[in-house]
């Protein structure tokens, strides 16, 4: 009996999670094609910059996830570069693959705004590792070079996150709290450190449960956050940042976390798209017009029953991986597909060591209770990669 060809675009939270449903069938042979040879773990990025874990602990290799299963999925690190739908073909920059099913699930990546005079020269964005990297290495030299530098005073080190979302949020909670620990703990003289949030909303954390974002802020302010909400950040300069009401600060580090837009991929490929640019899908998933086609994560946008949109989060793209992977199972057996009822099952918002704040199931927790919980997903969902790289890695080296 022949196989089914499934070629998963993306090794993120959608297309691993897809992948390891998939794989339970010994007749799928599945390939998973990535531009970086890992899977990135976006939602611990806070705790990466904090220098509370290192790349390896933010990262799983691809090549080793994949052979952690019976045989049957593959990985080639190769960037797609288009997909010839008609033909059932994926374009890389390296070769051409034939399949009989395709998952999209590319994500998103930092929006620019080509508006913002200096803004992709001088901000650091951080839902790529490389980049995450780049800016801890700088401000861990930043925090030595002050102290390094200090006799009896010392100038204060800067540093403004454009964004008062989730990742603005939990970056300069746990910057925050990170340097004063790291200041108080070594007693150094110069401690100094000014950590600024720029939103260009009424409060920050927009689209969140009220009590969420209540919470989110006194203890923002607690960490001595500075929050500006209705403003935006129009120019970026190497040294200073100037916001729409005129305002110039001062800067040494600018993080963007500003906004996200569909990834490159997208603007080649012959789909319909909604107005931001975003994959449109069917309540299956599909992407209509086009056979044996999927798209979920970050790529597309989906709806609840009211049609307000379902904000994209880790939590919602394994959901869809999950039905996505049900659904080509479905086809492969000539079964009625299933439309999806997914929603979000909660949110855990990290606010610097040993403090979270998380609704679970209607139900709310904060401080130490909520920062277990937010550390217990997280390390669940490591865990469970890792079991598969490790047994990949043993394979290769016969250990
Ligand atoms: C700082 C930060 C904090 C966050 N915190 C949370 C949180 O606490 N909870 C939560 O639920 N969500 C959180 N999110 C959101 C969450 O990370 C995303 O919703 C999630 O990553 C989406 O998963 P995905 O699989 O769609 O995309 P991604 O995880 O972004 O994966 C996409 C994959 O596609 C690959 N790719 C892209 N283009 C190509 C190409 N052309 N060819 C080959 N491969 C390609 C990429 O290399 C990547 O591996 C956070 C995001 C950020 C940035």
């Amino acid at each position: 009996m022949p196989k089914n060809k499934i070629i998963v675009i993306g090794g993120g939270y959608a297309g691993l999670r897809a992948i390891e449903h998939l794989a339970k069938n010994p007749h799928n042979d599945i390939m998973l094609l990535d531009k970086n040879p890992y899977h990135f773990m976006q939602t611990e990025v806070y705790d990466l910059i904090a220098n509370e874990e290192d790349f390896a602990q933010v990262s799983v290799d691809l090549f080793t996830f994949c052979m952690g299963f019976d045989e049957n999925v593959v990985f080639y690190k190769q960037d797609v570069t288009n997909i010839d739908f008609k033909n059932k073909k994926v374009i890389t920059d390296v070769n051409r693959f034939n399949y009989d099913y395709i998952i999209l699930a590319v994500g998103s990546r930092t929006k620019f705004n080509s508006n913002v005079i200096g803004l992709r020269k001088y901000s650091y964005g951080i839902k790529a590792l490389h980049r995450a990297m780049y800016f801890k290495q700088k401000f861990e030299m930043s925090l030595f070079k002050r102290v390094d530098a200090s006799g009896t005073t010392c100038n204060a080190l800067n540093i403004i996150i454009a964004g008062g979302g989730l990742s603005g949020v939990e970056i300069a909670a746990q910057m925050a709290s990170f340097s004063l620990d790291f200041y108080s703990s070594n007693n150094f003289l110069c401690r100094k450190l000014n950590i600024v949030i720029v939103n260009s909303g009424e409060h920050i954390l927009k689209g969140v449960d009220e009590k969420l974002v209540k919470k989110s802020d006194q203890r923002l302010k607690e960490l001595e956050v500075i929050i500006k909400n209705n403003r935006k950040v129009v120019e970026v300069t190497k040294s200073s940042v100037i916001l729409s009401c005129g305002e110039v600060m001062q800067m040494d580090f600018m993080i963007y976390a500003g906004g996200v837009e569909p990834n490159h991929l997208l603007y080649e490929l012959n789909v319909d798209k909604n107005e931001k640019g975003y994959i449109v899908t069917n309540k299956f998933l599909e992407i209509p017009d086009y056979e044996n086609s999927f798209a979920i994560g970050d790529c597309t946008t989906i709806y609840n029953k009211d049609n307000e949109i379902i904000s994209p989060t880790a939590d919602v793209a394994e959901q869809m991986a999950e039905l996505c992977a049900k659904n080509i199972n479905n086809l492969i057996n000539k079964k009625q597909l299933i439309a999806h009822k997914i929603k979000s099952r909660g949110m855990l918002i990290a606010l610097g060591r040993g403090y979270a704040v998380s609704k679970i199931f209607g139900m709310y927790f904060s401080g130490y209770i909520a920062f277990i919980m937010k550390k217990a997903v997280e390390r669940l969902y490591a865990k469970k990669l890792d079991t598969h790289s490790r047994k990949g890695c043993k394979k290769i080296f016969k250990d």
